[in-house]
């Protein structure tokens, strides 16, 4: 019998993950917490049929999900992996729905590609209502075909900005500007060594144009080296006050200046969701779960691809998703995947190089600034914290100030609040999802035939 791979995550590293795990004979089981299949990159109003991008190769690894040797779990959320059992754990059915049923997998060869989610740093006033993450402003765009304002300030760090501001554009938003916290020469220096590197994502040339174009046509400024350095507002967000900002993200004084708006959305960068990787016993590496040549991770039989294991763009998520594919199926991954893999993964390079986060937007920050919203913890508790001389461990510290020990458990604040107190690796729970305590009580029905 034909090895089972079972794939958690459909978004462009385990699309290809399916493809090429059935080209290689495998059996397949692939389960997305979403309703339908594309990830973050190739999300959709409900009902709407094409992708806009990328769109060839995911109508086709889409449609292999009737295959006759794949099993297609939409609205499967993974919760547990027990890693004694080697049994997979997951809940199918409405997120916010009763009778979720409560299934288990054992598989053969386990891929993990999970993906990240938006990042945000703090600064004052960021907890107001009309300030969102870069993500959410698109997820509700392109997912709901909703406005999070009538005028909207888009900004933050990286590429993933300009697609942000489309979206907003095409659901009716005014956008006022579009600010990268980076200088040119920064943005410049780090896309424009060896351009022909670039190849893998040759497609990326030609959806900068297109956002270059919108803006345009909306008359939206795009701006380098600015940050918004404070939202203000009595009950939401009434205005946005940005700052020039140097190489390092310190504010250069006197270049403030004020945007009246009624939202605005912040994005710098993505963090991984390793949680079903540190469950497995995965070995991290700088927050990413660390993986050799073919995508395996340090426990045998669990593979990761995409945004688990590097920011690198849906182009590169795919191309890790191919060779996971074909190793977890059993099968030595050609040459020419770990060629179009490594190609790809100089644009993750370029990403890093040409974003990077500033060290001094700590500097934005004031003592009664919030960082952790759930748990309302202050840049001066943990810096007081940090500082006290009997100098706690990151886990006292954590329970001192309770910061990321909310209900998002660190989701939003962890990589500031690691970065304030010294570099802790965040902690990362063995539960990926929430479960009702009437589910985790019900019998599991186990595998279904
Ligand atoms: C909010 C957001 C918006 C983005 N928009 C763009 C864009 O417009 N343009 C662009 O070029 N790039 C965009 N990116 C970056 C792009 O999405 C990524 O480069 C690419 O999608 C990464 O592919 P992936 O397969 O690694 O992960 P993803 O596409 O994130 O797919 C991961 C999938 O895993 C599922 N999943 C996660 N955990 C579980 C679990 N426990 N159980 C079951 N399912 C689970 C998720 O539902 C998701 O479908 C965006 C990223 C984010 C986070």
């Amino acid at each position: 019998m034909s090895r089972h791979v079972v794939i958690v995550g459909a978004g462009p590293a385990g699309l290809a993950a399916v493809e090429h795990a059935l080209r290689a004979g495998a059996r397949v089981t692939v389960l997305d917490q979403a309703e339908s299949p594309g990830g973050q990159y190739h999300r959709r109003p409900p009902g709407a049929d094409a992708a806009r991008h990328g769109r060839s190769d995911f109508d086709r690894r889409r449609r292999l999900l009737a295959h006759p040797r794949c099993r297609w779990w939409p609205g499967a959320a993974v919760w547990a992996f027990d890693r004694v059992e080697n049994r997979l754990h997951v809940l199918r059915g409405q997120p916010d729905g009763s009778g979720r049923r409560r299934l288990t997998l054992v598989p053969d060869a386990l891929i993990l590609a999970t993906g990240a989610h938006d990042r945000t740093l703090p600064f004052p006033g960021w907890e107001l209502p009309g300030v969102y993450t870069a993500g959410a402003a698109q997820a509700l765009a392109k997912g709901e075909r909703v406005a999070i304002g009538g005028r909207v300030l888009v900004a933050g760090a990286g590429p993933f900005l300009l697609p942000v501001a489309e979206s907003l554009l095409d659901v009716g938003a005014e956008v006022v500007a579009v600010l990268e916290a980076n200088p040119f020469t920064t943005v410049r220096k780090g896309w424009s060594a060896r351009p022909w590197r670039l190849a893998a994502q040759a497609g990326k040339a030609g959806e900068l144009g297109r956002y270059a174009a919108t803006l345009a046509r909306h008359r939206v400024p795009y701006r380098f080296g600015r940050a918004v350095i404070e939202a203000r507002g009595a009950d939401s967000v009434r205005e946005v006050v940005t700052a020039g900002v140097r190489a390092d993200w310190s504010i250069i004084p006197g270049t403030e200046r004020t945007y009246e708006v009624d939202a605005v959305c912040v994005g710098h960068g993505f963090v991984p969701q390793p949680e079903l990787a540190v469950a497995a016993g995965c070995v991290l590496d700088g927050g990413f779960v660390k993986v050799d040549g073919e995508q395996r991770t340090t426990v045998d039989g669990v593979f990761a691809a995409g945004e688990i294991t590097g920011i690198g763009g849906a182009v590169t998520s795919a191309a890790e998703g191919a060779v996971a594919g074909r190793a977890a199926a059993g099968e030595k991954p050609a040459p020419a995947l770990i060629r179009a893999r490594d190609r790809a993964l100089t644009f993750a390079g370029r990403l890093a190089s040409a974003h990077p986060i500033g060290t001094a937007w700590r500097s934005w920050l004031r003592e009664d600034t919030i960082v952790c919203r759930c748990e309302e913890t202050t840049y001066g508790e943990l810096v007081r914290a940090t500082t006290d001389p009997a100098r706690p461990g990151p886990h006292a510290l954590k329970l001192g100030t309770r910061a990321g020990l909310g209900p998002c458990q660190g989701r939003m604040c962890g990589p500031a609040v690691s970065e304030l107190c010294g570099g802790t690796e965040r902690h990362h729970r063995p539960i990926a999802q929430p479960i009702r305590l009437g589910e985790l009580a019900a019998r599991t029905e186990g595998e279904p035939g």
